[in-house]
């Protein structure tokens, strides 16, 4: 992970983080846990700068308890830290001691005015809450226990702020292309969007506007055996052409990763399509079932056609689709576009994605 380098990372709740979220990591085409519920300082000069300014640890006599995830964040700017940090998972408070804590949300608790909640996901008996600040110059991801055993709810299990890159001059172009979600029925985006809180592909140039697509019943992907495949809404679906084009690059003979948790990073993107369409543009549909692929090199396709199943090769940690729009075959060397959908159509994580044809 890229941004490790440039973080001093403390993980809370790894190890039950990866089996809520999916996503794709790294410089390459990847999937792997999350660090979502880390509770992350922008740097340790920023840290060991700014911790001088008087904090009011005393939560507001105007505040609920415990904190409706809603109000987190307005939480944050009133300085009710000892309120928020008394609402963690034990597990959290080992992992951040209060002077910690204290330190780092007063040092970011300077310049921002509002937040504005931006996505919501339920999954896993968790809720996972995005905010930015109207800059969309920092953000808040907090996550809470919602009906999860042994915790009670809105117990805080990660929180992460930090501040955010932007990539202007990308962020608000869109494809010339209108594209289709790939899919035939609904689906829940998972990762998406246009800052890295909400979309884990957004820091990769290559990836920054990726989808991974999931299912999802009653806030789960899956029922049964969590390390079958098989046990997942989304393995075997059909994964289908998102507007007409040519077919230009496929992978089928890679394995789907079983038990479902392991990960083949040497072959990230697993059995994947890339599709040639009009004005340059390419999509990118990854992590296929082993050998569900029916489409050749020099086909054409039809927006809406049938040209494989979801599955779970790659480094993918269960599975989903990866769906991406780049200027060229080459995805490891491309650039990623936003995709422009019908309607304005503009789904970010937590959102469900339409099929519309
Ligand atoms: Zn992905």
């Amino acid at each position: 992970m890229g941004t490790l380098s440039k973080w001093l990372r403390i993980t809370v709740y790894g190890s039950l983080m990866s089996l809520i979220l999916t996503s794709c990591n790294t410089d390459h085409l990847a999937s792997s846990s999350v660090a979502t519920s880390s509770f992350t300082i922008q740097s340790g000069e920023r840290l060991m700068h700014k911790t001088s300014k008087s904090v009011r640890v005393t939560p507001s006599d105007t505040s609920e308890y415990p904190i409706h995830p809603d109000h987190l964040a307005d939480e944050i700017i009133k300085g009710n830290y000892e309120q928020i940090y008394s609402q963690t998972s034990q597990a959290f408070k080992q992992e951040v001691p209060w002077d910690t804590f204290l330190k780092v949300l007063s040092s970011f608790g300077d310049s921002v005015k509002g937040y504005q909640a931006i996505s919501e996901l339920k999954q896993d008996h968790t809720i996972r809450k995005v905010w930015i600040d109207e800059q969309h110059r920092r953000g808040i991801v907090a996550v809470f226990a919602n009906q999860l055993p042994d915790y009670p709810d809105q117990t805080i299990l990660g929180l992460r702020i930090n501040d955010l890159e932007q990539y202007p001059a990308t962020d608000h172009s869109q494809t010339q292309t209108i594209f289709s979600p790939p899919i035939q029925q609904n689906w829940q985006v998972v990762w998406g969007g246009s800052n890295a809180l909400v979309n884990y592909h957004y820091e990769y140039p290559n990836q920054r506007y990726a989808y991974d697509l999931i299912v999802t019943q009653n806030g789960s992907s899956y029922r049964g055996n969590a390390k079958k495949n098989q046990s997942y809404f989304a393995f075997g679906r059909p994964v289908t052409a998102p507007a007409d084009g040519k077919i230009v690059k496929v992978v089928n003979d890679i394995a789907d990763n079983q038990p479902v948790g392991t990960t083949n990073e040497q072959q990230p993107a697993g059995n994947y399509v890339v599709i040639q369409h009009a004005n340059r543009e390419y999509s990118m549909l990854a992590h296929f079932r082993h050998n569900s692929i029916q489409v050749q090199v020099g086909d054409t396709v039809k927006r809406g056609q049938v040209i494989g199943q979801c599955g779970n090769s790659g480094n993918s940690s269960e599975p989903h689709i990866h769906f991406q729009v780049m200027d060229q075959a080459n995805w490891a060397e491309s650039t990623s576009l936003p995709v422009q959908f019908a309607n304005h159509f503009s789904p970010i994580q937590g959102e469900t994605m339409y099929p519309s044809l």
